[in-house]
Formats: structure tokens, C-alpha cells, sequence
């Protein structure tokens, strides 16, 4: 173990939420050990700001509730207590060890899949065992409130101060034990401008597939966290290098060999859209993403089923809306408040075809009609195709001949998306 002093890092208490403070002491002076650990700490490392503290202690959740009057306990898989004050959550964790082969076996604490997946665990252990369930050494470095001293286990500080992301352990048991730690290699790379270490990363393409038993859900969520967090571009690359597309998006033809094709273009002009407005810090709606994600093979489902039968395009697109968006949800839950508007988007399409002046104008109050004029944009920027250009041309100028009919031309710009809930450390 590496203890590395006050004065040899840069952590200071100023650089720490005045909640989190309050709550290390608070165990502290309860008598028990506490700790800020993970990305906070590995954050203020490299002078990025944490997105929150998490702490973490010896003392059980139980304990921690008769110390505050603000603790709410959460979690079945692994039970945690939360610390309220308003609007901020101080998620404390107690320290987690690991698991003897007896308990897995009679399966009443933690469970394994057949695949290796921890599936649910509820085992107390010492800090040292709580790092190395961790998922990278750079992600399980403690800040001890004692002593204002950073703990390393597992040589997070050397890999820091190298830029290298590392996993804990043997990687591919790892990512065995959860897939998404591929997801977070790619992501954390990014993020932070590290390196994935050559014997983490070299291994996921062939372990990619694993991620086919992530459930839908948990998927959307690091499908935010990686397309709506200002790296989408960036994310984009490496999930594509490491063959990290195909599971998230089974629709799409990945990984995508030609980076001048129309549909790695859509998808890279969609992130690359994505991120600047995010850092202009305006709106983004994932519903407009998967319509650029999707688009192509929806398309080429409309134009099989048309050829099936003489429906008409609209009934298609309908059709094939559906269809992919079925296939889709497999892999990546899409809520109904982001698919809506995705067909909605599509379907918008159609009818912007349609020029005639009353139609058109009438089209102007479509609540989604901004929506699906970016898209019409967007398009005809991917396929640099004249037609569609100056059909886009001819509804901006029908925007700025009639000035403040569109939905959404006078409102103030939406809320930017987040997660309504705080997202708990998917751990395994
Ligand atoms: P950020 O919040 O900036 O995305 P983070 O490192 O804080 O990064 P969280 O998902 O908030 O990531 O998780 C907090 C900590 O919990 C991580 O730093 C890591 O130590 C641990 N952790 C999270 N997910 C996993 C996982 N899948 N496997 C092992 N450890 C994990
Ligand atoms: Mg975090």
C-alpha cells in the first residue's frame, strides 16, 4: 500500500463539497473510518471538477442512519445510505470484500451467472478489498479524512501521473464479471485523455459481445453518459475502433470500415452536432440522436417493405419505424418521451417533401417541426445532395417569411437532459 501525505498531493479541503465535508466528519467523529473515493478523487487529481463525492466508510448502513437524521438506505443488490441535504446526495458506501466460493455457491449473498456476471452482492470487507472490486486503479484511490492522505492499493497514483487506465486485476475476468467496464475504459479514456493500458484494451473486440446481456436499461444510461457529456465524437471513435458499436447498435452495419460513407458521415455529423451544442449549452435530445443513428437502416427497412407490398411510403416508414425501433430496444431501452419524438422526426421527413404553400405553412406549428428541419439539414449536409438542399433552403426562408409560427420559435430553449435521478455506480 502507497500512502501519499498531505503534502505531497494537491487535494485540499476547499476542493471538496461542503455536504461531503460535513458528512467524512460527521462518521469520523462517530468513529468510524471515512473516505472520499473514485472519480471525485481521481477528478481533483488531474484538476478536472468531480461530477459528485462519494464516500465511503467501515461503518454498515445501518450505522450510518443512527448518525444522520438526513439518511434514506437504497439498494437491493447492495445497500447504500444516502445523505439529503436538498437538492445534493452524498451517496456513502460501506466498504465491500469479497466473496468466498462457499457463498457463491450456496448463492444467498452473491450470485454468479454463467458468464462470470456478478449479479448481486451484499458482502462488508476492509479497505483494501473494497479497491480491489474497483473497476480501474485510477478509480480506486481513497482521500482519508484522518489524515488528509491519499490511500493507494492498487498503483492508481503511478498510472494517474502516467496516463494510463488500467483495470484492476486480470482484465479479461473483468470485464467478464461486467461487461460494461468496456463501456467505461472507452469512456474514462476519453474524458480524462488517458490511455487504455494495451492489456485492457487489446482483449475487448473479442469480449465486445458480452455486452448482449447488459440489460437494456443500464445501457441507456451509459448511453447518455456517452453521447450527451460533451465527448460524443471522441466516444464515438474508440467504441467504433474497438468494435464496441455492434452491441449497442445491432441495426447499424458496425464497425463502420469507410469513414467517408453516408452512414458513418450521419452518425459522426450527429455526434459532432451533439457536443457543440452541449458545450454552447443548449438542448439536446437523445430522441434526435437515435433519429440520426437510425436513420439509414430505417430507410432500408421502408424500402424493403415497400417492395413486399404497395404500401404507401408513409405507411412504411411507419412500419419500418416500428421495426427498428423494436430491434433497437434490445440492446438500448429507449424511453417513450425520446422515441416519440424520434418518429416524429422520421416521419416529419415525409412531409417536408411536401412544398404546396398552405401545407407548408400549416407544417410551421408542427410541434416538432424544428426538430425535423435540423434533421432535414442534416441530412442534406451528410449527402451533400442538391434536391435536398434546396429543399432545406426553401423551409428556411419559409421560417424567416413567417416569422414566430414555428413551435418552439418564441419559447426559451428546453432543459437540458439529465437523468432524473442521480445514477448510482452501476457496480458489480
Ligand atoms: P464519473 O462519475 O465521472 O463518470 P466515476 O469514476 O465516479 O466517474 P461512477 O460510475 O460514479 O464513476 O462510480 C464511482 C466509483 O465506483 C468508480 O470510480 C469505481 O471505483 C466504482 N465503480 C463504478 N462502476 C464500477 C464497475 N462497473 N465495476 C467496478 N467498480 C465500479
Ligand atoms: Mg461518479
Amino acid at each position: 500500500m502507497n500512502i501519499i501525505p498531505r503534502n505531497q498531493h494537491p487535494i485540499s479541503r476547499s476542493d471538496i463539497s461542503e455536504n461531503a465535508i460535513k458528512v467524512l466528519y460527521r462518521l469520523h467523529k462517530g468513529g468510524f473510518e471515512a473516505y472520499l473515493v473514485g472519480g471525485c478523487v481521481r477528478d481533483l487529481l488531474l484538476g478536472v471538477a468531480p461530477k459528485d463525492f462519494d464516500v465511503v466508510t467501515n461503518a454498515t448502513p445501518e450505522q450510518v442512519r443512527q448518525l444522520f437524521r438526513n439518511c434514506r438506505l437504497i439498494g437491493r443488490r447492495f445497500r447504500l445510505a444516502h445523505i439529503i441535504f436538498g437538492r445534493d446526495i452524498i451517496e456513502v458506501a460501506t466498504f465491500r470484500g469479497h466473496h468466498s466460493d462457499e457463498e457463491k455457491e450456496v448463492g444467498k449473498i452473491a450470485r454468479t451467472s454463467d458468464e462470470g456476471m456478478i449479479l448481486r452482492d451484499n458482502v462488508y470487507g476492509t479497505i483494501e478489498e473494497d479497491a480491489h472490486r474497483r473497476d480501474f486503479t485510477v478509480n480506486a484511490l481513497y482521500y482519508n479524512i484522518a489524515d488528509f492522505a491519499i490511500y493507494d492499493f492498487v498503483g492508481g497514483m503511478a498510472d494517474l501521473e502516467d496516463g494510463t487506465l488500467k483495470l484492476i486485476g486480470e482484465p479479461e475476468e473483468r470485464y467478464r464479471e461486467d461487461p460494461v467496464r468496456m463501456l467505461r475504459a472507452a469512456r474514462f479514456a476519453t474524458k480524462l485523455g488517458l490511455r487504455i493500458d494495451d492489456s485492457c484494451r487489446t482483449i475487448i473486440p473479442a469480449l465486445a459481445h458480452l455486452l448482449d446481456d447488459i440489460p437494456a436499461a443500464r445501457l441507456f444510461e451509459e448511453f447518455l453518459k456517452l453521447f450527451i457529456g460533451g465527448k460524443a465524437v471522441a466516444n464515438f471513435e474508440v467504441l467504433n475502433d474497438l468494435g464496441l458499436m455492434a452491441p449497442l447498435f445491432p441495426v447499424l452495419k458496425v464497425p463502420f470500415k469507410d469513414p467517408a460513407s453516408i452512414e458513418y458521415q450521419m452518425v459522426y455529423q450527429a455526434f459532432i452536432d451533439t457536443d457543440s451544442r452541449l458545450h454552447e449549452n443548449k438542448s439536446v435530445n437523445p430522441g434526435y440522436l437515435f433519429a440520426a443513428i437510425l436513420w439509414y437502416p430505417m430507410i432500408a427497412r421502408a424500402s424493403e417493405i415497400s417492395q413486399e407490398a404497395s404500401f404507401s411510403e408513409y405507411d412504411a416508414y411507419q412500419m419500418a419505424s416500428a421495426d427498428i425501433i423494436a430491434l433497437q430496444v434490445r440492446s438500448i431501452s429507449l424511453p417513450k418521451r425520446f422515441s416519440i419524438p424520434m418518429r416524429d422526426i422520421w416521419i416529419l421527413q415525409l412531409r417536408l417533401m411536401q412544398t404546396t404553400p398552405r401545407k407548408a405553412v400549416r407544417l410551421l406549428t408542427h410541434p416538432k417541426f424544428r426538430a425535423g428541419y435540423d434533421f432535414l439539414l442534416l441530412r442534406a449536409k451528410v449527402e451533400n445532395d442538391k434536391r435536398l438542399r434546396s429543399l432545406a433552403e426553401f423551409w428556411t426562408q419559409l421560417q424567416i417569411d413567417n416569422p414566430g409560427l414555428t413551435a418552439g420559435a418564441t419559447k426559451a430553449p428546453t432543459k437540458r437532459h439529465r437523468p432524473r435521478t442521480r445514477c448510482r455506480p452501476a457496480r458489480k
